[in-house]
């Protein structure tokens, strides 16, 4: 399989140990943070040569973090997305050039997988508990499933506006933000001079050069190993330069009294839960556009997902299915090996 190519992550740790990389003297120029923002944990790794400037880049990551919470967050009632989902649907709204950017690329989105990523998910979606366990009533979906499209969103570019056509739309940027944030993090570290780094938020992470000399290892997780922090991933990618986002259908879910596992990526068509595909993992230069994608991804499915990323240039997808069979886009298959579409390792 495509993982054993590549050495265990334990073999390469205990490497990077011996060369000092892991030094615990006072002036260690590795820095490293992980915080619960955004609903989730916030990693951030980077190596510079001053230790003191270095803590001054890391609090700067994980206020950037905190902001793009503050600002994004549907369930903080000042938030502009949460002002945007009480007003836009009577007058159009003024947006700052970050929504606008964000909104601006989840259309793009949208219309490449005719409305498999769609942010207007949130009209049904929100109705959604996966603490909880409950899930909108049938009265709910009849009267909230028109509301999920994305032509109802009206976005004027010279104007800064944005407008709900639909009295009943809501949006959700919680498939693009993470990506985005993370983007934002690289930036600023980049901006103080950093030139190694991994930065990540739950399942979407990109790294800046290498680690000492060798690749970044990032791991794509068993999905069904119910949430055991410490078994083992089923791949590992050696990895440098590269956003990489992951959507499962294991993060957040609950299984209803019919047994289905209901969870929180909808298909827009339906307003359920995407059903086919258990893990979407999409590389590529950016996180702004792997998370999306990998949402994406995961709504259109093995044939139509890897059609969408082989057309893309510069991106690569991995796919697991529910019965754990692994896929992968043309640029990860070895010119010989079998079709990525017929199931090529499991
Ligand atoms: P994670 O949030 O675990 O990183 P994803 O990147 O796949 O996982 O994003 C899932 C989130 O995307 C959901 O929690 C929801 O906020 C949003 N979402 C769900 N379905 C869609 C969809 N069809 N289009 C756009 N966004 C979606
Ligand atoms: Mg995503």
């Amino acid at each position: 399989m495509f993982a054993n190519k590549f050495p265990p992550l334990t073999a390469y740790l205990l490497c990077l140990c011996s060369l000092g990389i892991f030094s615990a003297k006072a002036n260690a120029a590795w820095v490293e943070d992980t915080q619960n923002i955004m609903g989730t944990r916030i990693s951030i790794s980077f190596w510079h040569d001053s230790a003191a400037i270095a803590q001054r880049a890391l609090a700067d990551g994980m206020a950037e973090m905190r902001r793009i919470d503050q600002t994004l967050s549907p369930y903080i009632e000042t938030s502009d997305l949460a002002l945007l989902n009480k007003n836009a649907a009577a007058a159009p709204q003024a947006i700052s050039d970050e929504l606008l950017f964000l909104v601006d690329k989840s259309l793009y989105y949208s219309r490449l997988s005719d409305g498999a990523f769609d942010i207007t998910f949130a009209s049904l979606g929100w109705f959604y508990d996966y603490r909880n366990k409950l899930q909108p009533s049938v009265k709910q979906r009849d009267k909230l499933l028109p509301a999920i499209n994305y032509k109802w969103l009206q976005l004027n570019p010279k104007q800064k506006t944005l407008r709900f056509l639909h009295p009943n739309v809501r949006i959700d940027l919680g498939g693009i933000a993470k990506g985005y944030a993370v983007d934002r993090v690289i930036d600023i570290l980049k901006g103080y001079g950093v030139e190694h780094a991994t930065v990540s938020a739950g399942g979407d992470s990109r790294v800046l050069g290498d680690k000492g000399g060798r690749p970044w290892m990032v791991g794509i997780k068993n999905p069904r190993d119910g949430g055991d922090e410490s078994a083992a991933p089923v791949i590992r990618l050696p990895l440098e330069n590269v956003a990489i986002s992951t959507s499962g259908d294991y993060e957040r879910y609950f299984i209803d009294d019919q047994g289905h596992r209901v969870h929180h990526i909808i298909n827009p068509k339906t307003g359920e839960s995407a059903s086919g595909l258990v893990s979407v993992t999409i590389l590529g230069p950016q996180g702004a556009d792997t998370d999306p994608l990998s949402t994406t991804v995961f709504v259109l499915g093995v044939e139509k997902g890897l059609a969408l990323i082989n057309q893309l240039r510069g991106f690569d997808a991995i796919l697991i299915d529910s019965k754990g069979t692994v896929f992968y886009s043309d640029g990860l298959l070895a010119p010989d090996a079998a079709p990525a579409t017929s199931g090529a390792a499991s």
